[in-house]
């Protein structure tokens, strides 16, 4: 097995982001003393309502099918842990790939992606939801905290690593409220870059986001194989369809011989793990080498450059179908995965139709659907379940 490449570039790298030269935050502040821009970002996701509850929201499994399983909150920890030890190595600012990946989830609604699903459904003619875009509604305005702005007012460069993807009818109106007439605040503080400029543009964004974006994608492969294993759905054996697995699986019983299935399962995924960040690292440098990156400006008008290899991207693919058969569209998981959908949908009729029953400044909002989109979005699962108990499931 690779020992895993040696670090290449200057640390940080020219092309890393600088909080020194960071583009701002919507309002201006004076610096912190003690923490650069970057970590200060970081320092307000972790402090954050919205990060508390991804403790209660579910990845793949529901929060309370048992005390093992990960949950949004986890997940983010451990997309933060693969990010910042592929960015050491690249010489990106890991600071700002910690505030990324801590923040990417803080938009998702209860019940993972069937959440999501039932929400869009119900605003599908109130301009939609999309759990990305909700992220940076959430860091941007949700969150209530500070006397002087509504939302946590963080720099643009972890805003946009936030903002993984956007429609291009919502990076429209992000460009119109950021830069437009509406928003009279941000001219004044000389705020001339929006984070929808680039989906307009069709430019990346920093690398640091970039990486985000991937390890994000290695940490739930990871962490959907395990937590399959151990709730049973998936049968260690049916794995060995998947080369991305199967391979160190074997590597794993040649070297240690007869170990439980817990280890094995561990071990493979450790290695599977190492081979997918070491096979980040060397083809990124391969890819900022080949396309002559020498600043950030480069990074943005460049290809995406955060990637694995031909063979590693089609390794990645065969485990995602893999999963998304096995798993994703296991019954088990299709039941509960009904069951959330109708909970949320239940909901969303109930508050439209009686806006008393949300708390106040909910119904004080001019656009009552987005307000139920975003007070239902904001819900752990536990809250969800028993907000429809109490106003949905007859006695
Ligand atoms: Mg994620």
């Amino acid at each position: 097995m690779s020992k895993g490449p040696k670090p290449a570039f200057a640390n940080p790298a020219l092309f890393a982001c600088d909080p020194q030269h960071s583009k701002g935050r919507r309002f201006d502040e004076p610096p912190a003393p003690t923490r650069n821009a970057f970590q200060r970002d970081r320092d307000r996701i972790v402090h954050s309502t919205s990060f508390r509850r991804l403790v209660y929201k579910t990845q793949v499994f529901l929060n309370h099918e048992g005390d093992l399983f990960r949950t949004r909150m986890t997940h983010s920890l451990e997309v933060a842990q693969l990010a910042r030890s592929i960015a050491r190595v690249l010489g990106l600012n890991e600071d700002l790939v910690e505030a990324i990946a801590l923040a990417h989830d803080v938009g998702h609604t209860p019940f993972g992606h069937a959440g999501q699903d039932a929400l869009n459904g119900c605003m599908e003619q109130h301009g939609g939801f999309e759990h990305n875009f909700q992220s940076l509604r959430v860091v941007d305005s949700l969150e209530s905290r500070y006397p002087q702005f509504e939302g946590l007012n963080l720099s643009f460069e972890t805003r946009e690593g936030i903002l993984k993807h956007c429609s291009l009818r919502n990076a429209q109106y992000l460009v119109d409220t950021e830069l437009g007439a509406g928003s009279q605040k941000a001219i004044q503080n000389s705020v001339l870059v929006s984070v929808g400029s680039r989906f307009l543009d069709r430019k990346q964004p920093s690398l640091e986001a970039q990486l985000c974006n991937l390890a994000d994608e290695v940490a739930y492969n990871a962490h959907d194989i395990d937590d399959g294993i151990r709730s049973g759905l998936i049968d260690i054996n049916k794995l060995s369809a998947v080369p991305l697995f199967d391979n160190f699986r074997l590597e794993v019983e040649r070297e240690f011989g007869s170990l439980s299935t817990r280890k094995i399962a561990y071990e493979t995924i450790r290695r599977m793990l190492s081979a997918q960040v070491y096979d980040i690292i060397d083809s990124t440098q391969v890819a900022i080498a080949e396309n002559k990156i020498e600043t950030l400006e480069d990074v943005r008008s460049a290809r995406p450059l955060v990637c694995f290899s031909v063979t590693m991207r089609d390794q990645s693919t065969q485990l995602k179908r893999f999963l998304f058969q096995n798993l994703y569209r296991h019954p088990q998981v299709v039941d509960t995965t009904n069951w959330a959908k109708g909970v949320v949908t239940d909901l969303f009729n109930a508050y439209t139709s009686n806006p008393k029953e949300m708390p106040t400044y909910y119904q004080s909002r001019t656009n009552l659907f987005r307000a139920v989109s975003d007070y239902i979005a904001g819900m752990t699962d536990r809250f969800a379940s028993a907000e429809h108990a109490r106003l949905c499931v007859q006695r």
